[in-house]
């Protein structure tokens, strides 16, 4: 049997994969209604994901029932190779949501044997032997998704969205007899919700997801758990999506799910927002059918109460910014920028997850009614964090004080210089009468991520940012300056292929602000070599922020003049080019650190907390929660 004792916080990385613990900044300072609501959407989040083991998979729910009931309960040798091969199988099977590749949809390949596996099974009395061709035999269901151009893409995939036996052609004949019968203005996602399947007599019908009909068990779940919800929506747009999602819910018309995305798209008030449901399609070779993912978030309430003073103070900024004053704003407000959290991930989100969301996926309600596309910061921030912890500041950093100075402040700095980067940077400065703004073609986005990232180097350092409350002292910018120039000149370079040149608007930028002063202030800073490495050497932080100020002043003439020569020369001579022996040197480094190539993420627990007379006075928050533990919990949801 699994002890308590083994649920312990370990550093949880295995075969290609390396998982995170996100933290869900701002929730302590929301409302208890609004913990509340998150609380309830939470589990509604978490309680679609036997739905998605069965789409990726028709053997997923056995299997994993198998593989857990081994692991915890087998009494055999756990620290034989066998088991130890065992338990990692059974962690990348959790983190795919099945037994393929969860990016190459390949299976995977046990590292045990079978006869251990048959042993063990028999051990804790569960009886494998359907399982044993679809875990051990390579040839049968090799692939979830399958887009090889040629093949019949359906008799190819493992995944569960089609009867086994229908070919490409007779789905894609379905659904294209399906669509022209319907309203070709408003398409509603045709095939979105359904399996596709074949009755005695040959013909194709969809059997759908919906409260009575397919995964009607776990629907019904997910309804209870939005209508306990309701109660504490936060306007009554927020509660109508709620109520049109149950009613999605519970007839499967894909009509009603138009008409809840419509309300979705259109409650933009609510700090807390969420997605539940069928959403998106990369599962399904054809494109049709809809994995079902679940994710909660909320506007964080510390990062926009900081965007929001440094947009209260935009015209200082403008007014104390290096340029030649032509060239600033006289009436200058600055962009208070939303930051999300997530708050849980689920289904198709879950452990992996996309860090940007762009919804909906329905072309027509998206030109007539908008988006929705967020960022969430608290995810960005946990791959920041990992790549930091990684060792590559150890490996890339000159000497141990300054190591421990980013250790101390890069962090802060980072979120600081992005909100002025963003808040003020982009929004400052201006064109001189009658300018195309598009004057400076090809090289004008380059431009201007360098003109809002110089920006925000430069007031970093400012004592007004002290005062205001949002960096803790006068030193703590040095820590930005120091990885900026780091990042630009070689940290960066691990995401170029060998040979190529760096195209990327934001890299380009960052690239030509560190060797543009790497050249023209000496003084300021230098690259310098240390035992066939090569390293980032500050002499003089203030002389670095003069740089900074001066190629400011020079990237806002450039655009406020639209000179697009000095923009080419800039941008050609400093952003583009890559020194392939640098990068040669900075990828052998970068390998050597041995990384996990793909990341996911363990969520957070909520616990109700009550007072003394019984009521829920508030909603806890808790991280330490081991990966297994998590997965074994959420296999027994209800
Ligand atoms: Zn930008």
């Amino acid at each position: 049997m699994l002890k308590q004792s083994d649920f312990i916080f370990q550093d949880e990385r295995f075969a290609d994969i390396q998982l995170l613990r996100y933290q869900v900044p701002g929730f302590e300072e929301l409302s208890l209604r609004q913990k509340l609501l998150i609380y309830r959407l939470s589990k509604a989040a978490l309680l679609g994901r036997d739905i998605l083991w069965d789409q990726n998979g028709a053997y997923n729910l056995r299997i994993r029932e198998a593989l857990e009931t081994i692991y915890t309960q087998y009494q055999g040798d756990r620290s034989s190779v066998d088991f130890q091969q065992f338990t990692i199988y059974l962690k990348r099977v959790w983190f795919s949501n099945g037994i393929h590749h969860h990016y190459g949809y390949q299976k995977f390949t046990p590292g045990f044997s079978k006869q251990f596996f048959v042993e063990a099974a028999k051990e804790v009395g569960v009886d494998v032997s359907i399982l044993l061709p679809i875990i051990f035999d390579p040839s049968i269901y090799s692939k979830r998704v399958n887009q090889a151009e040629g093949e019949d893409l359906l008799l190819t995939s493992a995944s569960n969205y089609y009867q086994n036996g229908i070919t490409q052609a007779e789905a894609e004949g379905f659904y294209t007899s399906q669509k022209e019968m319907g309203d070709s203005l408003r398409p509603v996602m045709y095939g979105m919700n359904s399996r596709l399947e074949k009755r005695p007599d040959g013909s194709l019908y969809e059997n759908i997801w919906r409260s009575g009909g397919l995964y009607g068990q776990q629907i019904d779940r997910i309804i209870a758990a939005l209508k306990d919800a309701i109660p504490y929506a936060e306007n009554p747009k927020q509660k109508a999506v709620i109520e049109k999602l149950i009613e999605f819910y519970q007839t499967g018309n894909l009509k009603t799910f138009d008409d809840y995305t419509i309300l979705w798209v259109q409650d933009t008030e609510s700090q807390v927002d969420f997605t539940n449901g069928f959403t998106e399609v990369y599962g399904d070779p054809l494109g049709l059918k809809a994995s079902w993912e679940g994710y909660v978030n909320f506007v964080d309430p510390v990062a926009t109460r900081r965007s929001q003073a440094l947009s209260d103070n935009a015209q200082w900024f403008e007014d104390h910014s290096p340029i030649d004053p032509r060239f600033r704003k006289k009436e200058c407000r600055g962009v208070s920028a939303k930051v999300i959290n997530a708050a849980i991930l689920g289904g198709d989100l879950y452990p992996s997850s996309a860090i940007g969301i762009n919804l909906p996926n329905s072309n027509w309600i998206r030109a007539e009614y908008g988006s929705k596309s967020v960022t969430i910061g608290n995810l960005t921030h946990a791959y920041d964090e990992a790549a930091k912890d990684s060792g590559l500041r150890q490996e890339f950093v000159i000497d141990e004080d300054t190591l421990a100075l980013l250790n101390k402040y890069a962090c802060i700095c980072d979120d600081l210089h992005t909100d002025l980067h963003e808040c003020l940077g982009h929004g400052s400065g201006q064109l001189l009468p009658g300018m195309d703004p598009d004057a400076l073609k090809a090289y004008g986005s380059t431009i201007e991520e360098a003109r809002a990232d110089l920006f925000g180097l430069y007031y970093l350092a400012d004592k007004k940012l002290v005062e205001l409350g949002l960096i803790p002292n006068a030193e703590a910018y040095k820590a930005q300056y120091y990885s900026y120039l780091m990042n630009g000149v070689l940290t960066q370079l691990v995401r170029i292929e060998e040979g190529n040149q760096i195209e990327e608007a934001h890299m380009r930028n960052r690239a030509l602000i560190a060797w543009w002063t790497l050249k023209n202030f000496p003084e300021a800073a230098t690259l310098t070599e240390k035992d066939g490495k090569h390293y980032i050497q500050v002499k003089s932080y203030p002389m670095l922020r003069t740089a900074f100020a001066t190629l400011l002043a020079e990237i806002q003439r450039i655009k406020s003049e639209g000179d697009l020569p000095a923009a080419r020369q800039l941008v050609e001579e400093f952003g583009v080019k890559v020194d392939s022996c640098l990068h040669a040197e900075v990828l052998k480094r970068w390998r050597a650190l041995n990384l996990s190539p793909y990341k996911g993420f363990i969520n957070p627990q909520y616990e109700l907390v009550y007072d003394q007379s019984g009521n829920i006075c508030d909603v806890e928050i808790r991280y330490g929660e081991a990966y297994d533990h998590q997965m074994l919990r959420y296999g027994k949801l209800q």
